[in-house]
């Protein structure tokens, strides 16, 4: 390993990356790792961790709405969206702080600037061509904008994060992750809100009843929802944005025009066929089990990979790889049954198959729903219903999935993860004493399939 600069060298310190690099450093490797902007990449910067924090600013004006129901005056506070994005910056920067320390202080060399090959074991970053024996490619994905007249108009999830000024009305184009959450952001801060997606429904891959009882949450909490429509051109008018509708949708007016249409792999510029790395048409490097690419040294993790794009899959990823490289432990990362949640408002989380799923794969199945309305709702008068599910091969008696639409969900979901992992059957929730009174005992206690 002498004749490399490094044993191991990462492009990209985001989520992945991070992870590789600490880890190997760990075990004793020489490593280096290149980040042409702001260290902790899409989840600490642009992602995950301003959004929810945005989650949150957003989630008080209901809780200013539900407190009269228990007794409080009636109040509607000023909010100062200066100051929520000022208080943003500064904790994304102290938290830029910390990604720093955990890798100076592992050891790890960090290269600012943008990386590309220059074969398969060289490495530019600017005027600096190093040489690594191992190179992990974690270099993430970015927003993509379907091709339409006035697109450069409208804003990405990056740019949300340097709004200074709150817009009055805001429309949202997509039905994923990013549309819902953005949506329910700026409903919450008091904008008005207009989500426009192509299909009839939110959360497509989600389960029927899951993106039903979500939309028609969404649409109870004043956003409005239009279906089976698209932009087809942006204009700039004096007072702000029209957008034009496919399907003869009437015109929508807006200061803001998000659009959430999907991410696509960080690949440009990065030098891939002077390594011989191959892509797919996207941009997506295919991989093995072990996130190894067609070149033997060379591996990719997280989004550029397009497996499952979340930030813990991304971490556990880098992980195996820098284990597998340089711990002596090779472990594959099972992307069977991994959690997650949309922080919608209210909130989505889910574990497992959706019942669409799990006719397609198993025999019988046995499903058992619960809408409730929250104990909270009743004093405060908020008519919004939560809904679980859980869904059971009847054959088996195993628990394939777990879904819930309600506050808290990705709270509760976390446990059902495990649970799931385990193998568990229903009869193991039935032995399983509830908390009560909270909602995630009704995960524990449906005993009627429906
Ligand atoms: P990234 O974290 O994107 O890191 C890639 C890094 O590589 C970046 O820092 C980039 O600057 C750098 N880079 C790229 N090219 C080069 C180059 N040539 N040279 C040097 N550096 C380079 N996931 C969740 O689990 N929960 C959430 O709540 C969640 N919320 C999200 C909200 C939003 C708005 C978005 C956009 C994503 C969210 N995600 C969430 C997804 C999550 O952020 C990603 O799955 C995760 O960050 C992927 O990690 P990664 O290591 O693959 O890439
Ligand atoms: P998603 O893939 O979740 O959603 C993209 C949306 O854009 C879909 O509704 C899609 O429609 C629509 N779309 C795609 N192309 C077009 C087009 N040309 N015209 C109109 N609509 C279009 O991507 P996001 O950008 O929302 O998020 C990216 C990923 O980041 C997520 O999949 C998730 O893995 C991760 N993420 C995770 C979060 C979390 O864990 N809470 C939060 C945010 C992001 P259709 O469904 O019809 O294809």
């Amino acid at each position: 390993m002498a004749n490399f600069d490094f044993d191991f060298f990462v492009i990209g310190a985001g989520s992945g990356g991070v992870r590789a690099a600490r880890i190997a450093a760990s075990h004793g490797a020489r490593v280096g790792v290149a980040e042409v902007a702001r260290l902790g990449g899409t989840c600490v910067n642009v992602g995950c961790v301003p959004k929810k924090l945005l989650v949150y600013a957003s989630e008080f004006a209901s809780a200013f709405e539900d407190a009269p129901g228990f007794g409080w005056e009636r109040v509607k506070p000023r909010h100062n969206f200066g100051d929520l994005m000022r208080a943003q910056d500064a904790e994304i920067r102290r938290l830029n702080g910390i990604y720093e320390k955990l890798l100076v202080n592992a050891g790890v060399e960090i290269l600012r600037g943008r990386a590309a090959f220059e074969g398969p074991h060289q490495v530019r970053v600017g005027d600096r061509v190093l040489t690594a024996k191992h190179i992990l490619i974690a270099t993430g994905g970015r927003p993509q904008v379907p091709e339409i007249p006035g697109k450069e108009l409208a804003l990405v999830s990056d740019d949300i994060f340097e709004l200074r000024e709150m817009p009055r009305r805001i429309t949202v184009v997509g039905g994923g992750y990013i549309a819902v959450e953005f949506a329910g952001i700026f409903n919450g801060l008091g904008a008005e809100v207009d989500l426009v997606y192509r299909g009839d429904c939110v959360l497509r891959g989600f389960d029927q009843e899951v993106r039903e009882a979500l939309s028609e949450a969404l649409a109870g909490r004043g956003i409005r929802l239009h279906y089976n429509t698209t932009p087809s051109a942006i204009h700039e008018e004096a007072d702000g944005l029209r957008v034009s509708l496919t399907n003869d949708k009437p015109s929508l007016r807006t200061d803001v025009l998000l659009m959430a249409t999907g991410r696509v792999p960080n690949v440009q510029g990065l030098g891939l066929e002077l390594a011989g790395v191959p892509t797919d048409a996207r941009g997506v490097i295919p991989v093995d089990r072990n996130s190894r690419t067609a070149v033997s040294h060379i591996y990719a993790v997280g989004d550029v990979t397009d497996r499952v794009t979340l930030t813990p899959v991304a971490i556990a990823e880098g992980h195996a790889v820098a284990d597998a490289l340089f711990g002596n432990e090779e472990r594959q990362v099972d992307h069977g049954n991994v959690p997650s949640a949309v922080f919608s408002q209210p909130s989505v989380a889910t574990v497992g198959l959706t019942e669409e799923e799990a006719r397609a794969q198993y025999g019988e199945l046995l499903v058992f729903r619960s809408r409730f309305r929250p104990m909270k709702n009743t004093l405060s008068g908020r008519e919004e219903r939560s809904f679980m599910k859980l869904i059971v091969d009847a054959a088996t008696d195993r628990l394939l999935g777990c879904h819930m639409v309600g506050p808290d969900a990705g709270e509760i979901m976390q446990g059902f993860g495990v649970a799931i992992r385990c193998g568990a059957s229903k009869a193991d929730l039935d032995r399983t004493i509830g908390i009560h009174p909270t909602a995630a005992e009704e995960f524990v206690t449906m005993r009627t399939p429906s």
